[in-house]
């Protein structure tokens, strides 16, 4: 038997299954590779899910984390740190916040939306538009505010006065967004729909339409944040200002942390002192890991490099002329290659058994969100060895 496959029996006796069964057991990463408890090399095109953005064992990262933790990993909130204030203050730089503007940390992206729903019942209004499609976590807020059935129905009732409106509709965002409603909260791309991006006006329409109502606008930039699809937020290719984000997977290269940033002084007064909190969120570790990668997301010009692998994908999948393969669609470095048939969980898997981790994210879509750092030629290999994988699948 081999490693993986003794692992994973241990793994079904002793995991929750939520997952299912994992398809791999992973000892060690290096760049865009990360190598299986049987020693098999694979080329990471899925990055963890959009969260390792320098890869794996970036020396920058581990560095702060190693020098972090010698110092301290965890004070509690009754206490901060200098590396706290520093990343909060680069997340709004970064964000092109206004004065005024502020920062929550929580640990994860679901935690984030929770922060995020509690500030939109604090104007005083509980209704909530959200979009059909729209993943927006799995805790029971975030959960009401995630579209997908089968998510949702076996933990109904969820919280109230929730609608979800079809995606990248504008008409029926308007007509939804009554004066009863505290927030719209939308994903400039939708990543876990299939990376379907919205018309170009969309998000526009969606500010326009929240300001006359008296609403907030929230973005959920936790997939497409931190520079996933060639500029550090999503809402930032659209020229609005929204009045709060949500941020998390690539915030921490891997280290647990999230973040609600409010806008502006007014949206930013409407938690207070003792409504919310949390024991972990943005400790020193996390924050360290999370100022890492900005500083070095930075300093390498990713945004620009995530820009141009990503139209290099495109441009060399339609090259290449793959039979039953369709286009690429996506921004930056958070794509989807379409497929003309639902075959992508066999693409994906034979993909697997070729060196190269892809997620099939949707039956005919294969979603690609590599670290930020992978090269045109990496990129370049898993294209050449795409028409094999989609063979394999169609024969299987
Ligand atoms: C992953 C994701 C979430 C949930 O984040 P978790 O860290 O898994 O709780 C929410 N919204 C979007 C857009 C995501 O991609």
């Amino acid at each position: 038997m081999s490693a993986n496959n003794e692992w994973l029996q241990r793994y079904s006796d002793s995991l929750l299954g939520v997952f299912g069964t994992p398809s791999l057991v992973i000892e060690r990463g290096d760049g865009c590779y990360v190598w299986d408890v049987d020693g098999n090399r694979y080329l990471d095109l899925v990055g963890g899910i959009a969260v390792n953005a320098l890869g794996h064992g970036h020396p920058a990262v581990v560095s702060a984390i190693s020098k972090q933790a010698a110092e301290a990993v965890h004070i509690s909130n009754f206490f901060t740190s200098r590396a706290q204030v520093q990343l909060a203050e680069r997340l709004l730089g970064v964000a092109g916040a206004p004065a005024g503007s502020k920062v929550f940390f929580g640990n994860s992206g679901a935690e984030a939306i929770e922060a995020a729903i509690k500030l939109s019942r604090r104007t005083g209004r509980t209704g909530i538009v959200a979009a059909e499609g729209a993943f927006h976590g799995r805790t029971t807020g975030a959960l009401a505010l995630t579209h997908k059935a089968a998510y949702r129905e076996p933990f109904e009732p969820l919280l109230p006065g929730v609608v979800h409106v079809p995606y990248d509709d504008v008409d029926a965002l308007r007509a939804a967004v009554a004066d009863d409603v505290a927030a719209v909260i939308l994903e400039p791309l939708q990543g876990e729909a299939g990376v379907l991006s919205p018309a170009p006006d969309f998000l526009r329409a969606a500010r326009e339409i929240t300001t006359a109502a008296g609403a907030l606008l929230i973005i959920d930039e936790i997939q497409t944040g931190i520079g996933r699809t060639g500029a550090w937020f999503g809402f930032q290719h659209a020229g609005i200002q929204p009045d709060a984000i949500t941020v998390a997977k690539g915030l921490g290269g891997g280290v647990p942390i999230g973040a609600l940033v409010t806008f502006g002084e007014e949206v930013s007064g409407l938690l207070t002192a003792g409504q919310h909190g949390s024991t972990f969120g943005g400790n020193p570790l996390a924050s360290a890991a999370g100022l890492a990668m900005l500083d070095t997301i930075e300093e390498r010009g990713l945004l620009e490099h995530a820009e141009s692998t990503g139209r290099h994908l495109e441009q060399a999948v339609a090259a290449a002329g793959i039979p039953h393969v369709t286009g690429v669609r996506g921004q930056g470095l958070l794509r989807a290659i379409t497929l003309d048939r639902p075959v992508s969980a066999a693409v994906a898997a034979a993909a697997r058994e070729g060196g190269f981790i892809v997620n099939p994210v949707a039956p005919e879509a294969l979603r690609l969100a590599p670290p930020l750092i992978v090269s045109a030629d990496e990129l370049d290999s898993f294209v050449q060895a795409l028409p094999t994988f989609v063979e394999g699948a169609l024969t299987s």
